[in-house]
């Protein structure tokens, strides 16, 4: 049974969407059921950086695993394509607020598409939705929990007694967070937040009851949930430094509209992603962008590494785990490559022998498969463990290739292996499926090749030796034959 951990109870939770808990309530079967979850999605004003990465491909595995598992999910996503930072960088770059959001959008959604990240069900626009948030404001100001000052329209958080529920914060801490963020004067508690701001003169603005104005950033996300999911749903998710205010403030927002709680049955979220052990941040020069990284290393590079590590823990990004990641892949890459090619139809050593011998083989194949199937299912269901799977595919490689050098794996043993390799990368999309071709050699690497043959010519052994550690530095690796030297690509 799938145990997810839950941010508002700080505990494991058996994982029951609320369509199978409501039919259990009916003594129905609770096989299938719908699954709603929802993930903040980006604010388009830059590239996205490998922090980004984290949050989309850990809930990419995760929809996709849940998906495997028969569940009917519904992956929902915003946009925020309207918001200050983005106002500000428009103003410096001197192009309005909606060319940029577009822009960074459009990048955005690349960036995802190379990352083979394609489960979100819908994408949802904030500006595509502002007729929700109106009605949304308009909903708390009716029921007391809102009110108007100069600049805007300020939720106020003692009207709502489970303000910081998710964060654990009381209100007066809240307060003391919230302050720094925001100063604004007449609001009647530190930690109000706003709702709606009125524009400022060359500001992006909308038509409201209460003039001319944008939506504040929480609210967005509330109003396109319940367009789509209703009141309450099943999962939420998004990076850790989003819990405060950010989710807080839907909550409140949501729970103070509808009367009901809770908003989200699962709060899931994902840890930080640090650079070299520090916070990613482009004045320490240490911010890595999905396309930067992708320009020198292929995208399952960047999925094998983030799923290797646990969802939930912090993860240091350095040199030395994009090297060891960048091994994984080529040891996997070799691994399946061998098994499309093995013709072997018999076990080699088996074939004179007695026909027993075949038999031991195949179940060994097959309890291998069966092990490591149950791990995989075990540690998914533990809270989607996704290193202890990866730990047992390498412990399959490792055994499997044992009997590749004995000569004792069939075709039929290397189909059936293949098979359950695929089942298991539907959720982790790091192998590479498509056919092997000779890599294309730019063309310093071949001169760098013939520099190494005419070293090697007059004898130079130092210098050929040279030239192939840098060529390996370069991503190319260096075999000398009889008749010329092959070259193959590292990852
Ligand atoms: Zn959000």
């Amino acid at each position: 049974m799938l145990k997810v951990y839950n941010t508002l109870s700080r505990k494991k939770e058996v994982f029951l969407p609320r369509s199978i808990s409501k039919r259990l309530l009916r003594g129905r079967p609770k096989k299938g059921g719908k699954v709603d979850i929802f993930v903040c999605g980006p604010t388009c004003y830059d590239f996205s950086h490998l922090g980004h990465a984290r949050t989309y491909v850990v809930f990419d595995m995760i929809v996709k695993y849940l998906k495997e598992k028969d569940f009917n999910v519904f992956y929902l996503q915003n946009i925020t394509d309207i918001d200050d930072k983005i106002i500000k960088r428009a103003k410096a770059k001197r192009i309005k607020p909606e060319k940029l959001a577009r822009y960074f959008e459009k990048e955005y959604l690349k960036d995802m598409k190379s990352l083979k990240i394609d489960s979100p069900t819908k994408y949802a626009r904030a500006t595509d939705y502002i007729k929700e948030i109106i009605s949304q404001v308009k909903r708390l100001l009716e029921k007391g929990v809102a009110y108007e000052i100069g600049d805007g329209i300020y939720y106020d958080i003692s009207k709502f007694k489970d303000y910081g529920k998710l964060s654990r914060r009381t209100v007066s801490q809240a307060e003391d967070a919230v302050s720094r963020i925001d100063e604004t004067r007449g609001k009647k508690n530190k930690g109000d937040f706003c709702l709606w701001k009125f524009s400022k003169p060359g500001e992006p603005k909308w038509p409201s009851p209460w003039g001319p104005g944008r939506p504040g950033w929480h609210i967005e996300d509330t109003a396109i949930t319940e367009r789509f999911f209703g009141p309450q749903y099943d999962v939420h998710g998004g990076a850790r430094d989003l819990i405060f205010p950010h989710h807080e403030a839907e909550i409140a927002q949501m729970e103070a509209i509808s009367g009901k709680k809770p908003m989200v049955k699962y709060w899931l979220h994902p840890g930080f992603l640090t650079v070299r052990g520090e916070k990613m941040a482009k004045s320490l020069g240490n911010f890595i962008t999905v396309k930067n990284f992708l320009k020198k290393n292929s995208p399952r590079i960047l999925r094998l590494l983030l799923l290797n590590s646990r969802y939930r823990s912090p993860l240091d990004y350095n040199e030395k785990l994009l090297s060891q990641t960048k091994k994984q892949i080529e040891r996997i890459d070799e691994f399946v490559d061998k098994l499309q090619r093995t013709k072997n139809p018999t076990p080699g050593q088996a074939r004179c022998r007695a026909g027993k011998k075949q038999k031991k083989n195949e179940s060994a194949v097959k309890s291998l498969i069966l092990r490591t199937r149950k791990k995989f299912e075990e540690a998914m269901e533990d809270d989607f463990n996704t290193p202890v799977v990866l730990s047992s595919i390498f412990q399959l490689i490792n055994r499997a290739n044992q009997l590749f050098d004995k000569n004792r794996l069939t075709s039929t043993d290397a189909k059936e292996i293949l098979k359950f390799l695929r089942k298991i990368d539907k959720a982790f999309n790091f192998i590479f499926w498509g056919k092997r071709v000779s890599p294309k050699i730019p063309s310093f690497i071949k001169k760098m090749i013939k520099e190494r043959e005419k070293a090697r010519k007059r004898k130079d052994w130092k210098k050929a030796d040279e030239i192939r550690r840098e060529i390996k530095k370069l991503g190319y690796w260096v075999e000398d034959t009889k008749k010329r030297p092959k070259i193959k690509r590292i990852a």
